[in-house]
């Protein structure tokens, strides 16, 4: 049996050839469920019985169990891929439509000292149909979904080949047409997987995890910079910004009495001085770490402001129902 959320359509279609089907139904299938918001077979009305007995004797479209929790502005759903392997998405409605944060692995390797994910340890990559899963459960739970980022559990850079054929998938124009700008992926950095990106030519928007502006202190509090420093980190997403044509940003939590005072603000837009990056600035959010929450963020803001710096600041949405940045751990 083979999952029909790990095919994109041409896929789905040599499938159905294979079995002697002819490809226009395939293509029906495919408008079902990314179209039509529905995977469940008996609901297709267009497909007579007897194909609906033939499609499903190789084809499996039965969705994991989940749950809903309701906060102030999110929703976060709780999927449970397997007896042990929780995942967690949030739906975060806005006026200009509703995004849905995915995640892509079960739990993160990368430990970043700060975030619930990295404290909780790492389980396995995703597969495509487990990614694609999660835009099927919030569209059948009624939130019609304008775009995706890739800010969930895990590293999406570990897991970019799956990442890459879920996005290709979302992005088919006979299925649910998302324009590949409506797609934004958070990395912690990793060079060689930035540069494979670029290569693919994914005109994808990139978000880039960099809380501190130096590498002793970036070190300290995410292990990868050990791997791949700041200047080198800088430098490739130069040259993605000028391939690519889209914006970066840099996303920096401020923790208390770590990263958050005005000469941290000084080295921080000395880096990005003469790029046009864009600085998110984020409110931490209170994990079973040791780091507590700055008192210095609009001080911090205004600085980088007065330096002439694109600057946001990004309170925390869903922190209420623990459905915030970092602290996904796939628990309740
Ligand atoms: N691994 C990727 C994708 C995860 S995105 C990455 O690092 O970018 C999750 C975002 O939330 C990242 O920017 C991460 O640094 C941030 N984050 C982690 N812990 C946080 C916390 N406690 N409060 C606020 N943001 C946090």
């Amino acid at each position: 049996m083979t999952n029909i959320l790990e095919l994109n359509l041409d896929d789905l279609e040599k499938l159905f050839s294979k079995q002697n089907i002819p490809k226009y139904k395939a293509k029906q299938v495919f408008e079902w469920i990314y179209k039509k918001q529905t995977i469940d077979f008996s609901e297709m009305t267009n497909i007579s019985n007897a194909d609906k007995t033939l499609f499903a004797s190789f084809l499996k479209t039965a969705l994991p169990s989940y749950e809903k929790f309701f906060g102030e502005k999110t929703v976060k759903l709780l999927i449970k891929l397997s007896e042990k392997d929780n995942v967690e998405s949030v739906i975060i409605p806005s006026e200009k439509g509703n995004t849905l944060c995915m995640s892509t692995q079960v739990g993160c390797p990368l430990k970043c000292d700060f975030c619930e994910t990295g404290i909780t340890g790492f389980v396995r990559n995703m597969n495509v149909s487990e990614i694609i899963t999660q835009y099927i459960v919030a569209q059948k739970e009624g939130y019609e979904i304008s775009r995706i980022v890739f800010m969930g559990m895990g590293e999406p850079l570990l897991n970019l080949d799956n990442v890459l054929v879920a996005t290709d998938i979302l992005n088919n124009p006979k299925g649910a047409s998302l324009g590949i700008r409506k797609f934004t992926l958070s990395t912690a950095g990793l060079i060689p997987e930035i540069k494979k990106l670029m290569q693919k030519n994914y005109k994808i928007n990139l978000a880039v995890s960099l809380h501190a502006p130096n590498d002793k202190l970036r070190s300290r509090i995410m292990p990868i910079n050990n791997q791949y420093n700041i200047k080198d980190l800088l430098l490739i997403l130069l040259e993605y910004r000028q391939k690519t044509g889209r914006r970066i940003s840099l996303e920096y939590i401020l923790l208390k009495g770590v990263n958050d005072s005005l000469q941290d603000a000084q080295q921080l837009s000395n880096l990005v001085k003469g790029t046009d990056f864009h600085i998110n600035l984020i409110e931490f959010n209170q994990t079973s770490s040791k780091y507590q929450k700055s008192d210095n963020l609009s001080i911090f803001s205004e600085f980088l402001l007065k330096k002439n710096i694109n600057v946001t600041i990004r309170k925390s949405a869903g922190s209420d129902i623990k459905a915030g940045c970092g602290m996904l751990s796939g628990k309740k």
